[in-house]
């Protein structure tokens, strides 16, 4: 059994969200944390959590690359945080953007509003000590770490990661874990990651209901998926599955402070 440690659960795609959990319970996946985008999904997380209090844990983000977040939709989601921070394990997700710079003029301009709004969020997560799941690839991976450590966030996992071989080592001898998505299955450099990562630094996700290639075109993206992907891990540590999905479920226990189910 693992755990999927980064779904979007409240997206409209899982009309009964109740139910995907209980189809990834029987095929291996035992709980959900479910990251938010903004104050609306927050609070269909929260609903969730309250509801599947053994299968679904919350977290209240930002998403960094969305376009159609105002400031006031930040403010909005820091006065959630301070509400409900104890119903939560943590921050998520939050980080900076990336894929919205492209082609845009003003590019200098939108990443560093883009740092400053991650820099208040992160204060949050320091006052309230919770785990942040971080969006931060590529390019953009190198700042949130300095972010992290500039806040001395001690808990903190890079969602989807993608960046240098170089950053990736940084992020990892900081004690930070980084996650991978099915792409593992069928993508040579996620694959490279893994190699170099320890299992001890790494966690699963779906990030579902994002919808993925390989043996996964056409099918339904769901929590279950992180099942497939523990199995992929273990196939390239050469290490048996069990123990493999025992250790990536310790470390996500770890990291947003889950007690065993
Ligand atoms: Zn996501």
């Amino acid at each position: 059994m693992v755990i999927d440690s980064h779904c979007h659960l409240h997206d409209p795609a899982f009309s009964d969200a109740l139910d995907a959990l209980r189809v990834s319970q029987s095929l291996d996946v035992w709980g959900v944390i479910a990251v938010g985008c903004d104050v609306a999904t927050n609070a269909r997380n929260l609903q969730l959590a309250a509801s599947a209090p053994k299968g679904v844990w919350a977290c209240l983000g930002f998403h960094p690359d969305q376009d159609r977040l105002t400031d006031a939709d930040l403010e909005a989601v820091e006065r959630q945080l301070t509400e409900h921070h104890s119903r939560v394990v943590g921050l998520g997700e939050v980080g900076l953007p990336w894929y919205s710079l492209e082609g845009k003029a003003d590019a200098a301009e939108r990443m560093a509003r883009g740092r400053a709004r991650l820099d208040r969020l992160l204060a949050l997560a320091a006052r309230y000590d919770l785990a942040v799941s971080l969006h931060a690839p590529h390019g953009a991976a190198a700042d949130a770490l300095q972010a992290l450590q500039r806040h001395r966030i001690e808990r903190a996992v890079f969602h989807w990661h993608k960046a240098s071989p170089e950053v990736t080592r940084d992020i990892v001898a900081a004690g930070y874990f980084v996650s991978v998505t099915p792409e593992v299955v069928y993508r040579e450099r996620d694959r490279a990651l893994v190699e170099q990562v320890p299992l001890e630094s790494l966690l699963v996700e779906s990030d579902a209901p994002w919808k993925y290639g390989g043996e996964f075109a056409g099918l339904e993206s769901g929590p279950w998926l992180a099942a497939r992907v523990a199995e992929e891990v273990g196939k390239l540590k050469r290490a048996p599955i069990e123990d493999t999905m025992f250790g990536l479920s310790t470390n996500a226990c770890r990291l947003f402070h889950l007690a065993w189910a």
